[in-house]
């Protein structure tokens, strides 16, 4: 037998784990070995795609739509994206702008590819999408963070964006509504950090799950920004694979060339499901809104009465960061002894970034009732384990 020298990269092996994903998958395995798990981790909704979504999917599938798409996208999906940011935010572009992905996850990383070279850095906030360091190290930048507060509702202070800009700063990347915080870029924050000349990339995936303020995109602000967004969370369509960018018409190119090399194109099939998300799920997104709003009201509210108060509301999206170092200093620990002796799945604040450590993040995208059960279990594991 031929006896191979494996051996796996550094590139890969300093990639480090989503530990929202470790818990969840952990999660399943009790499961599987029956026991009954409360899951406030996971970033997906518990809807089920729109009726209209399914639809069009059978019927793209019945015209045997079963083929590559060209990479950047269906056209008629392009031109419904561009369409609706004209309808939502009054911001008008041109179709071809508009690149088409399996998810923002792939999306992100081509933009990074086009952007970075090594030692390249990218401003974003302390605590930040899990993932985010993952793509920017991947393709040799160097994240800079910026401490939010949760006293300070865990604003980006375009000050602070300022005081961390050198020459070798490639962009900004900002979420809003954030995830894990659900807080919201206020315009004036929008408007300073467009004024610093830096490409902005903006991650825009939780529009449209806002309960305080209005939604806002930053190309109202400036039209040469990268926005990322997708389908997976306002149209509960985790599985679809859809994303897509918006972005500057001189990258179209590169991102051609990234797409046909490493993906082809994302799925036919769920490119056709997305055009009616855009054109028909709009009664169905309100409902799942309105539904996210009272599932936040009831957790924020049952939070308190267990004396687990937030600092400010989260504004968006479907987190709670919830400030837990009366109890703890190492979230992951944490975590997996609620999910040991508690049966609740919580996200370790620590995946969010040094500046999320003594935190967990709690996922709404569940329904009432779960997250009763939830309070009441981690109310009594809270009293089980530690003294008030
Ligand atoms: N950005 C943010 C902020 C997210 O929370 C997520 C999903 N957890 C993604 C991007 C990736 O989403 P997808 O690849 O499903 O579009």
């Amino acid at each position: 037998m031929v006896n191979n020298r494996l051996f796996i990269t550094d590139r890969a092996n300093a990639v480090t784990p989503f530990l929202v994903m470790e818990i969840l998958e952990k999660a399943k395995e009790m499961e599987l070995r029956g026991e009954d798990i409360v899951h406030l981790e996971v970033g997906e909704p518990d809807f089920d795609s729109p009726k209209c979504v399914k639809d069009a999917a059978k019927e793209a599938i019945d015209r045997s739509e079963t083929r590559y798409s060209p990479s950047l996208g269906l056209r008629q999906l392009r031109e419904a994206i561009a369409d609706d940011y004209r309808k939502k935010y009054g911001v008008k572009f041109s179709y071809e702008r508009v690149v088409i992905t399996s998810g923002t996850s792939p999306v992100l990383q081509m933009i990074f590819a086009a952007l970075l070279e090594r030692g390249d850095e990218v401003i974003m906030t302390d605590p930040h999408y899990a993932c985010y360091p993952s793509f920017v190290n991947f393709f040799g930048g160097t994240p800079v963070y910026i401490k939010t507060w949760e006293e300070d509702n865990f604003r980006l202070n375009p000050a602070d964006i300022l005081s961390r800009i050198t020459e070798k700063t490639r962009a900004i990347l900002i979420n809003s509504p954030s995830n894990p915080t659900g807080t919201i870029l206020s315009v004036p924050d929008m408007q300073e950090i467009v004024k610093m000349a830096i490409p902005v990339v903006s991650d825009e995936i939780y529009n449209g799950l806002i309960y305080d303020g209005e939604e806002r995109s930053i190309l109202e602000f400036c039209d040469n920004a990268f926005v990322v967004d997708g389908f997976s969370k306002r149209y509960a369509m985790t599985g679809w694979r859809l994303g897509f960018a918006v972005v500057p018409e001189i990258y179209v190119r590169p991102m051609q060339r990234l797409a046909q090399n490493f993906f082809i194109s994302a799925p036919t099939v769920s490119q056709w499901a997305g055009i009616a998300a855009l054109d028909k799920a709009g009664e169905d997104l309100e409902i799942m809104r309105m539904e996210y709003g009272r599932r936040r009201d009831f957790l924020l509210g049952g939070l308190k009465k267990i004396g687990l108060d937030v600092a400010s509301d989260p504004a968006g999206a479907f987190y709670v960061f919830v400030n837990m170092r009366a109890y703890t200093d190492d979230s992951l620990a944490f975590a997996l002894d609620i999910l040991e002796k508690a049966k609740v799945a919580v996200s370790p604040g620590i995946d969010f970034g040094e500046g999320g450590e003594g935190f967990i993040r709690l996922s709404y995208a569940t329904s009432i009732e779960r997250i009763e059960e939830g309070l009441t279990r981690l109310e009594k594991y809270l009293s089980s384990y530690f003294q008030p």
